[in-house]
């Protein structure tokens, strides 16, 4: 299913998602027609940068880091202020880890990059399943930045979002399908918190966590 010509590019923070889309995308395009971009936001978690570069290098696939830590002078919350305790407040539809405009920020970027450099493929593994209610995580807002990133640059984009209507067992179901499983379980960063191979409290680990265990219970049941 090898996409001859077509060069695509992944947004690629070095989490378990992003990694998955990243693996099955040069599964896809080839190796040679695929580049990873990563945003340097400030985010509390920089540990990911370092997984990001690591896990690029080790694909032998093109990293592109892009530095927007300008967002640090216009918004403020706690995945970027390592002060801050993380936390859904009852009145709120999502947790204080939400960074405004973030995605719509990622995504522009990264097409202005991918036209400049030919490319109309843009993928990212945003999911509106099993997540914290973001609403830069919808379909319907990928869509509409779509449709906003052709009328902006005239220019035929098309966004991917292979993850959209996967739980994280369905995530690390797909892992296994690309035969990566253990790489991603392995060098992935997921944890909101910076620590090294996860804290397991916060709600990205928690997440990744029971999905990793849902997956092999449903796999152990499928064998036996
Ligand atoms: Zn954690």
């Amino acid at each position: 299913m090898k996409k001859e010509m077509e060069k695509a590019i992944v947004i690629f923070s070095g989490g378990q998602d992003s990694t998955t889309c990243l693996i099955q995308a040069i599964q896809q395009y080839g190796i040679q027609n695929v580049a990873a971009v990563s945003f340097n936001y400030g985010q509390r978690h920089k540990i990911e940068l370092e997984k990001a570069a690591w896990i690029a290098k080790d694909l032998g696939v093109e990293q592109i880091v892009l530095d927007t830590t300008l967002m640090n002078m216009i918004t403020h919350n706690a995945l970027m202020d390592d002060h801050e305790q993380i936390e859904k407040k009852a009145d709120q539809n999502y947790p204080n880890t939400f960074v405004d405009g973030r995605n719509a920020l990622f995504i522009l970027l990264s097409a202005i990059y991918a036209k400049s450099h030919g490319i109309r493929h843009i993928i990212t593994g945003v999911c509106e399943t099993d997540f914290s209610g973001y609403p830069d995580c919808r379909d319907i807002f990928i869509k509409s930045m779509n449709v906003t990133l052709n009328l902006a640059m005239d220019y035929s984009f098309q966004l991917h979002t292979p993850l959209m209507y996967l739980t994280k067992a369905q995530t690390w179901a797909l892992a296994d399908k690309l035969d990566c499983l253990d790489y991603i379980k392995e060098n992935t960063h997921t944890c909101y918190e910076g620590v090294e191979g996860g804290c397991g409290h916060c709600p990205s680990c928690r997440l990744r966590n029971k999905g990793y265990e849902e997956y092999l219970a449903g796999r152990g049941a499928q064998i036996r």
